[in-house]
């Protein structure tokens, strides 16, 4: 689990590194480590929208400079929400670049636009210009990404026509890209799709945002899992940690550390929702579905038992679970239900057609659940985690290994508490405008992993 090309490149072979031209990783700046970071933040762009977040940012408590300067900066926040055809794209586009120079280590470039459709869902109802200029400033964002160094990350926050671009959510999506919080997210466009979501502060985002809520955590007691316990509890949550037996000692220990309660339950009990509901016993605000299982094989080579174990723990399971919470009245009042599922089930990944079929099941389950879980007021989301350390990882082959950690634009692996504070973002009051979406989390991961 650790990376020791991104040790040695970083400490003694740091100059035959650069005369080599080799792939140059470095350590990324996590939370608590400088949440935000002191220097300014630029925002570009015509409109109102952008005077409005220079107004915000300064209410926060940032440095803000509204023109191209010589100073060292934090960030670059560029608005294209205005834009209406591919040729205004040009002038912002061009100050971001000039100003790409000034950006110190793990900056960040954010880039504000309206929704456009690139899935025929309502073709005829836009007009092209307009959705070739949103579409190019997705495109503009992903490949900025590629370019960046230093641990620097570029991110787009993508507003529903209709919903004010200050929505809640929107905002409080700024936080999270431009906090320490959001280190291995990049070239990720993240929709806000209602104006739903409780205000909050970038302080309040940076400390307990989560007190009073309590989370449920399948697959908790090791790896990713224990992360995500960790890492609600650290803001605020009171947590039921939830593996299989097997698991027990890891999973008392991970849930004694952060003063939760465990619950030994194998996801695939036919009636694991309704123990669920039962065990609680209290309205659950939040309900993490990570547990999940690779049983990799060609497809030529699969047997039965591979393929069904994987569909039933990674998808099965959880469509019956939230079946059951709902028909339990288990559910808080604005519920977050956040699916794990992988850059395997976007990309592909081969030797893993079931794990692959069951992921991409997760952003399907998600994108059909977020009209009924609205419904109660609440959101369901997926991450798609590319490469992290984990014990699932270490066990790769050395040199596959080396390559899913290097194709990334971060060149390196992420660790589990990355895939956390992005569930924990989502797990959020203020995260109630964004539901239905899949968020990778993969240093721009260029395959599936
Ligand atoms: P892991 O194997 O380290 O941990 C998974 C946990 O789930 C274990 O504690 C296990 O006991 C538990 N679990 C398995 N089956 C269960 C069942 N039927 N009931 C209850 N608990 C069960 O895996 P990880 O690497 O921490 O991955 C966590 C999640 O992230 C998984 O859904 C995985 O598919 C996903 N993911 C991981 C990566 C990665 O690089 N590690 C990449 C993409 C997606």
């Amino acid at each position: 689990m650790t990376d020791r090309y991104t040790r040695l490149v970083n400490g003694p072979l740091k100059s035959l590194v650069k005369t080599l031209g080799l792939p140059n990783p470095v350590p990324l700046r996590r939370f608590p480590d400088g949440a935000y970071l002191s220097e300014p933040v630029l925002v570009l762009g015509p409109g109102s929208a952008a005077d409005t977040y220079a107004q915000i940012l300064l209410d926060n408590g940032f440095e803000v400079r509204r023109k191209p300067t010589s100073e060292k900066l934090q960030a670059v926040l560029a608005f294209f929400d205005e834009a209406t055809s591919p040729t205004d794209l040009s002038e912002t586009a061009l100050e971001v670049g000039g100003s790409l120079r000034g950006l110190v280590r793990s900056s960040r470039v954010i880039v504000f636009s309206r929704d456009g459709h690139i899935v025929p869902e309502r073709p005829a109802a836009m007009d092209p210009a307009l959705n070739a200029t949103r579409n190019g400033a997705l495109g503009l964002m992903r490949s900025l990404a590629h370019e960046m160094r230093g641990g620097g990350t570029v991110n787009g926050i993508v507003v529903s026509d209709g919903v004010p671009m200050d929505a809640p959510s929107a905002v409080s999506t700024l936080w999270f890209l431009l906090s320490s919080k959001s280190a291995y997210v990049s070239g990720q466009p993240v929709h806000v799709t209602t104006a739903d979501g409780d205000p909050v502060s970038a302080e309040a985002f940076a400390g307990r945002h989560l007190d009073g809520r309590l989370a449920v955590v399948t697959g908790a007691a090791r790896g990713i899992g224990a992360a995500i316990a960790q890492t609600l509890a650290r803001d605020g949550a009171t947590v039921v940690g939830v593996d299989v037996p097997q698991a027990g000692d890891d999973l008392a220990r991970t849930m004694n550390g952060i003063g939760g309660t465990a619950l030994q339950l194998d996801i695939t009990a036919e009636d694991a929702g309704a123990t669920i509901a039962e065990r609680v016993g209290a309205p659950i605000d939040v309900l993490v579905h990570n547990a999940g299982i690779t049983r990799d094989k060609m497809l030529a080579n699969m047997d039965a038992a591979r393929w069904d174990s994987v569909i039933a723990v990674n998808i099965a399971s959880q469509l019956r679970m939230n079946a059951q919470l709902t028909e339990s009245n288990a559910w808080g009042s604005a519920p977050r239900v956040v699916s794990l599922a992988s850059t395997s089930g976007i990309a592909g990944n081969r030797g893993q057609t079931n794990y692959a079929a069951s992921k991409a099941g997760v952003i399907g389950m998600v994108a059909a659940g977020a009209q009924p879980f609205a419904a109660q007021g609440g959101t369901i989301n997926a991450v798609a985690p590319g490469f992290i350390e984990t014990e699932m990882t270490a066990k790769m082959p050395t040199l596959t290994r080396e390559v899913a950690r290097r194709v990334a634009s971060l060149q390196q692996g992420g660790l589990p508490v990355d895939v956390a504070e992005t569930i924990a973002f989502l797990s959020a009051g203020a995260a109630g405008g964004i539901s239905g979406t899949t968020l990778r989390v993969c240093g721009q991961n260029l395959v599936g992993a």
